[in-house]
């Protein structure tokens, strides 16, 4: 078939590599300079243990004390309150115990595929050697506070997902530059990869070369006509006709999808990161600092701390102060670190869905449009998964998952 996929993103590429699988005829429609897409700005976790929704009980506990501090881990902007109303009641709806449990199973079921899907697919292409399979390390500042965390390690053992408990003797022994740190917890299955926005651009690379045709351009308007689908895409790049389309653009797909009648609780929180050279922080492994709203990386093109979650929509400007209160943050774990020398800073938007599960199915007036989007913090860890029940999805073969919970007419 020919398939147009809207969208270049890592969901958005992995999926191209999933359809040329198939042998299908793709093309990728993407505008190319959209600074504030996530695929390049990431952690780069692939982060398949963590199986917590947003609307978690964790979050709900430090939610009062990080909104009253207007550059803490998640901040609402006042003046986007309005707009982001009916998230939010969503989100409040997604925080029952019933409905978290649900969430927590729905992600399990995806992030349990998440990374033999990404060793299969940077295997096939050869870029095996992108992933860093070094462990996630998460720590606390006090005994207390890991205690609250009892319940959720006690989740994820159940789902055989592997967490060992560290003294800070035994965190120094791994980290030694790390101080200030009372508890531990070592994910030796989790990794990352070498650098989002390289990991991207091999995609694009190996999907040209796979033979994917890549048009510069936003799409502007689908129409669906009886024997194909018309994809129209702004400026000199004219209409792209197709038999199937994808529609993967991040927390734009929330208009695309308006234009095809589907309203999906789509927002996004803003997040925030600086990269500094290389080795800078003296950590050999991602390290999540909880409660603290951040996390390091050390990534192969510079060492990243990034994170925050900020309710603003995407039309507001950055506000780095909140990347200088990370890192003043992480100054009080790593007293030696020079933050005053140079670090490239970057804000992007994480899309996300109240429930914290991306949107994985067809469109609602025609299932021959289908949706990718919606994957907040995990996009990356689930982009090589999502484009596997994409391409199930549209040569019409039974799901590896039950994609019932991801469908767009949940809501
Ligand atoms: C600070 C931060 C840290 C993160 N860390 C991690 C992490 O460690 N691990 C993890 O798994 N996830 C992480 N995430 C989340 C992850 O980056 C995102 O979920 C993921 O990148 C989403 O990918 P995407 O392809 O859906 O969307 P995007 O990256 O937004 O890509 C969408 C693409 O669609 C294009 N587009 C937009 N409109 C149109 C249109 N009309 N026509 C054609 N194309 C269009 C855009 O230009 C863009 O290229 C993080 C996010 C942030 C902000």
């Amino acid at each position: 078939m020919r398939i147009t996929i809207v969208g270049a993103g890592i969901v958005g590429l992995a999926t191209a590599h999933a359809l040329l699988d198939r042998g299908h005829k793709v093309t990728l429609v993407d505008p190319g300079d959209d600074q504030a897409r996530p695929t390049n700005g990431n952690a780069g976790w692939i982060a398949h243990t963590d199986i917590m929704p947003l609307a978690s009980p964790k979050v709900w506990r430090n939610l009062p004390q990080w909104l009253m501090d207007p550059l803490g881990p998640l901040t609402i902007r006042p003046t986007y309150l309005p707009a982001l109303a009916p998230w939010l009641i969503r989100f409040v709806l997604a925080s029952s115990p019933a409905r978290i449990k649900t969430s927590i199973a729905a992600i399990r079921s995806i992030n349990a595929e998440a990374l033999p899907a990404w060793q299969k697919r940077l295997s096939s292409l050869g870029l095996r050697d992108r992933l860093r399979e070094n462990g996630i390390l998460s720590v606390w500042r006090s005994h207390s506070a890991f205690l609250h965390a009892g319940d959720i390690i006690d989740q994820q053992r159940s789902f055989g997902i592997v967490a060992e408990v560290l003294e800070p003797e035994d965190v120094a022994r791994l980290e030694p530059a790390l101080r200030n740190v009372e508890m531990g917890l070592l994910y030796p299955d989790a990794c990352h990869v070498s650098d989002p926005a390289d990991l991207a651009a091999d995609l694009m690379r190996l999907a040209r070369e796979r033979g994917a045709e890549v048009i510069q351009g936003r799409v502007v308007a689908l129409k669906a006509k009886e024997e194909t689908i018309h994809v129209r895409a702004d400026g000199a790049s004219g209409e792209v006709v197709s038999d199937r389309v994808v529609v993967a653009a991040g927390i734009w797909s929330r208009a695309l999808a308006r234009t095809l009648g589907d309203r999906i609780p789509l927002d996004t929180e803003r997040g925030y990161n600086a990269t500094y050279p290389k080795d800078s922080l003296g950590l050999n492994r991602p390290i999540m600092f909880e409660g603290e709203g951040f996390v390091t990386t050390p990534l192969d093109t510079g060492d990243r701390i990034g994170g925050a979650v900020e309710f603003g929509g995407i039309k507001a400007a950055p506000n780095h102060e909140r990347t200088s209160a990370m890192i003043a943050r992480l100054k009080r774990f790593l007293p030696h670190f020079d933050a005053d020398q140079p670090a490239k800073r970057w804000m992007g938007f994480r899309p996300s869905i109240p429930d914290s599960l991306p949107v994985i199915g067809p469109a609602g007036k025609d299932r021959r449009i289908v949706y990718a989007f919606g994957h907040g913090h995990h996009g990356l860890t689930q982009a090589a998964i999502t484009s596997q029940l994409v391409a199930d999805l549209i040569d019409e073969r039974p799901s590896q998952i039950d994609l019932s919970l991801f469908s767009a007419q949940r809501f």
